[in-house]
């Protein structure tokens, strides 16, 4: 049996080899936390200097009624039930309108939403196309893999044949959102409706060999260990290998407020430093660790910065409900003025990015 020796991996770290599942979490195990950080900001200044990415983007969110259960989720309501929404086209294109009106250099339509019982393929393709219509010059990076094949379950369209239709109408990218931990035992357990691990990378494979980017995420900080954790980054780092598809990797904190999960609380901030910081050297395929402020906060996404995280997502425009509802900053939204500043007191050089990460202004 090979022996894991923590000098020879930390040297093997800093000479950028890609590290094995097991060396990875021996290092988490054996090492302080201001030696894990110095090796994930040493990768992440090799691959992206001292550049943190913000773009300009809103989230328009078509419904948060939802057939599946997850049991993490503070969002999900029933059809008429009391907090339940579930915007028409026109509602959308309004949301979007006013949100141009507001920041005209705006860049990106990030759309996610619940998992509606009837609204098929057809109505998204409606989405898409009024949007790209209205506004041609904006991303539309939308629906998570879990809603792409339910949409297309409800119109009776072949997974493939959809996501064909939805890039063809106008789907730019797709958001990483859906992936929670692939581990088959814990999936069951926190979202027995959802697609396995296996059909949600299918799905980003799919997406890859179509020609577009997608985001990958990992819900973690309930039942998961840190080999758990492991195990999908080293799925993701797989597909990585075979498509390079894969724009940025976003770890997603588990949140305790108003959900089925509440009883576990919340895992600390050594551990989603840990989190962070392995992620940024176990992917040594993909150039962007997001730390998503209106999850984590934006002083926890600055201090990520110090632990090889190189994006902060975006600037919001106070659209999103999915973590305000389990416990977040209500109403998230920072002008980039205000991001600029804070990522400019944390020495870092702010850098507006796109959807795609072409660089549009360094704030130098
Ligand atoms: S996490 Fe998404 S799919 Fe799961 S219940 Fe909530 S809205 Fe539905």
């Amino acid at each position: 049996m090979h022996i894991l020796n923590i000098d020879s991996i930390v040297d093997k770290a800093f000479r950028h080899e890609r590290l094995s599942l097991e060396e990875a979490l021996f290092l988490t195990e054996n090492i302080s936390i201001p030696k894990l950080g110095s090796i994930a900001n040493d990768l992440n200044s090799v691959k992206n200097h001292d550049k943190v990415f913000f773009n300009r983007n809103i989230h328009i969110e078509p419904t948060n009624i939802c057939v599946n259960h997850c049991l993490f989720c503070s969002y999900r309501r029933r059809k008429g039930e009391e907090g339940s929404w579930e915007y028409s086209v026109s509602d959308m294109l309004k949301i979007a309108e006013k949100a141009i009106q507001d920041d005209p250099k705006l860049t990106e339509f990030h759309l996610v939403g619940g998992v509606h019982p009837d609204r098929g393929l057809a109505f998204y393709l409606q989405l898409i196309a009024a949007l790209r219509k209205s506004f041609p010059q904006v991303h539309i990076k939308a629906f998570t893999a879990e809603e792409i094949v339910q949409m297309c379950k409800v119109d009776e369209v072949d997974l493939n044949n959809g996501l064909q239709q939805l890039i063809d109408t106008g789907l730019d990218s797709m958001p990483g959102g859906g992936a929670e931990i692939f581990k088959p035992e814990i999936r069951r357990k926190i979202c027995p409706d959802k697609i396995s691990g296996d059909e949600w990378l299918h799905v980003h494979q799919l997406a890859h060999e179509k020609g577009i980017y997608t985001n990958a995420t990992m819900l973690y900080g309930h039942y998961d260990t840190m080999r758990d954790r492991l195990e999908h980054l080293e799925a993701l780092r797989t597909l990585q290998d075979k498509t390079g598809m894969f724009n940025a990797f976003i770890p997603l904190k588990f949140k305790a407020a108003n959900n089925k999960m509440s009883h576990l609380g919340e895992v600390d901030i050594i551990e989603d430093i840990k989190t962070y910081a392995i992620s940024r050297i176990f992917l040594d395929n993909i150039s962007n660790i997001k730390a998503y402020w209106p999850m984590l906060g934006i002083d926890q996404a600055l201090l990520l910065l110090h632990f090889g995280v190189n994006d902060v997502d975006g600037t919001i425009a106070d659209t999103t409900k999915i973590y305000s509802m389990a416990g977040s900053k209500k109403n998230p939204s920072m002008h980039s003025e205000q991001l600029v500043a804070l990522i400019k007191k944390n020495n870092k050089i702010p850098v507006e990015r796109n959807s795609v990460y072409d660089e549009l202004k360094i704030y130098s």
